[in-house]
C-alpha cells in the first residue's frame, strides 16, 4: 500500500529492483544454506499472509470465519495475529521451512514479503534490511553507485522506526 506523496517514476522503480535484484542473486541467496539464523524461523522477522496463502502453509481446513473466530478466542495458533485483512506469523519456524528450505519457494503460496527480503525497492527507495547477515549496506551502495553514477546522488538513511532498516534516495539524474 503506498503511503502517499507522487508515484515514483516507473523507470526509477524498475532499476532499483534491478539492483535489488542483483544483489539477492548473488550476494544473499547463495549464502542461505550455511546462515547461522535463517530469517524462515521467523524468530526476528514477521511475515504477512493473505487468507490463501496463510491457509496453505498453516494447513488450515476450516472455512475463514470460523478460523477468525478460534484465533479471536486464543485457540488459534499462537504465532499467528489478525489484523485488518491480513495475518502475521511471528515467533515460530514456517511451516515451509523443511530441511533448511523452502519448500514454497517458486510457487505463488511464497508470500511477497519472502521475495522481497532482505533487499527491495519501496516506493522509489532502495531498502536493506540489516537483519539478514548476508546483507552488506556498502556493497549495496556500490551496486547503486554503479547503476546511478554522477550526476545522480545517494542519500543513505536508517529507518527512525526501524533502525535495522537502511534506505536510499536516489536523486538529480
Ligand atoms: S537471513 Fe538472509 S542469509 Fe539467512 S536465510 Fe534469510 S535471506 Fe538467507
Ligand atoms: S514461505 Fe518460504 S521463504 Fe517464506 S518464511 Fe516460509 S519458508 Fe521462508
Amino acid at each position: 500500500m503506498r503511503r502517499g506523496g507522487p508515484e515514483p517514476p516507473p523507470g526509477l522503480v524498475s532499476r532499483l529492483r534491478g539492483v535489488a535484484r542483483g544483489d539477492q542473486a548473488e550476494k544473499v541467496i547463495a549464502r542461505c544454506g550455511g546462515c547461522r539464523r535463517p530469517c524462515c524461523r521467523l524468530e526476528s522477522l514477521v511475515i504477512e499472509l493473505d487468507w490463501p496463502r496463510l491457509r496453505a502453509l498453516w494447513g488450515i481446513e476450516e472455512a475463514r470465519e470460523a478460523f477468525d473466530r478460534r484465533l479471536a478466542r486464543g485457540e488459534g495458533p499462537p504465532e499467528i495475529r489478525a489484523e485488518g485483512d491480513m495475518y502475521y506469523a511471528h515467533g515460530s519456524v514456517c511451516p515451509a521451512f523443511r530441511d533448511g528450505r523452502c519448500a514454497v519457494y517458486d510457487t505463488p503460496t511464497k508470500p511477497p514479503g519472502c521475495t522481497d527480503f532482505p533487499v527491495y525497492e519501496d516506493e522509489g527507495r532502495l531498502v536493506a534490511d540489516l537483519r539478514c547477515e548476508a546483507v552488506d549496506p556498502d556493497e549495496v551502495e556500490a551496486r547503486l553507485l554503479s547503476a546511478f553514477p554522477p550526476p545522480a546522488r545517494l542519500r543513505r538513511r536508517p529507518d527512525r522506526r526501524f533502525p535495522f532498516l537502511v534506505r536510499w534516495t536516489v536523486w538529480g539524474e
